[in-house]
């Protein structure tokens, strides 16, 4: 699966992108994540990327020249890729909601390219040139890189041979609609504070496989 990331703030990913499963996911050939800066695609001395909205109001908009220079380069990066197989999703706190089915679904796909809005959004025409708007949840942010980050987490960790061991993909919240995960606990059994005692669950240590199961497909809430 192949990331591109386009942004004016290129710097935002490094550290993400270089840490724990992300890293991992790409030593193992199953990710690859490349940032393009958008300010590469201006043609004017100061790489202009925004400007002021037609009728008024506030802030600035990304303007629609440099993103649709930079989209036609990135697509051209990788002639090996069948278009069915590649997604253009630009950030939008107006688009779909993101999900994990939606997650499961897209891992499917060879390369995604997203397009990290900034100031007041991005000049609507763009709308021509990509595949879906997608929203991470009903807030607003500062930009498009943190939720094509959370994006790019939620995948990645789908693809074959990133996790190491399948089964916490099989079991895990929203791996079905409305499932939730069971409680789960780890040593001490007995934990103290403020003197007063929080005790695992006692069906946990019975050591009774068919009675634990029973007791995590009854903590498991259907939404
Ligand atoms: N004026 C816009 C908000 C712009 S925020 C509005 O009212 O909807 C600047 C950029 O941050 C957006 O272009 C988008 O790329 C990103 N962004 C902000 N909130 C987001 C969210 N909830 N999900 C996805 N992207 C978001």
């Amino acid at each position: 699966m192949k990331f591109h990331l386009l942004t004016i703030f290129p710097g935002i990913f490094d550290s993400y992108l270089n840490e724990s499963i992300l890293k991992r996911a790409r030593e193992k050939k199953a990710a690859s994540f490349k940032i393009h800066n958008l300010r590469d695609w201006t043609t004017d001395n100061h790489k202009t990327v925004d400007d002021t909205p037609y009728g008024g109001g506030a802030g600035m908009l990304m303007k629609i020249e440099p993103l649709y220079k930079a989209l036609e380069a990135i697509k051209k990066t990788n002639k090996k890729v069948n278009p069915k197989k590649r997604k253009v999703l630009l950030m939008s706190a107006s688009g779909q909601k993101w999900n994990q089915a939606l997650a499961q679904k897209y891992s499917k796909l060879d390369e995604v390219i997203f397009v990290c809005g900034r100031y007041e959004g991005v000049d609507a025409r763009i709308k021509k040139f990509i595949d879906e708007e997608i929203s991470i949840g009903d807030y607003v942010l500062t930009g498009g890189e943190l939720p094509a980050l959370t994006i790019i987490d939620s995948i990645t960790r789908l693809l074959p041979g990133v996790l190491g061991n399948k089964q916490s993909i099989i079991e895990e919240s929203h791996s079905e609609t409305g499932v939730l995960e069971y409680p789960q606990y780890t040593r001490p059994e007995i934990f103290i504070a403020n003197k007063k005692k929080y005790p695992v669950p006692k069906v946990l240590l019975s050591g009774d496989h068919k009675k634990i199961k029973e007791w995590r497909e009854g903590e498991m809430k259907k939404q």
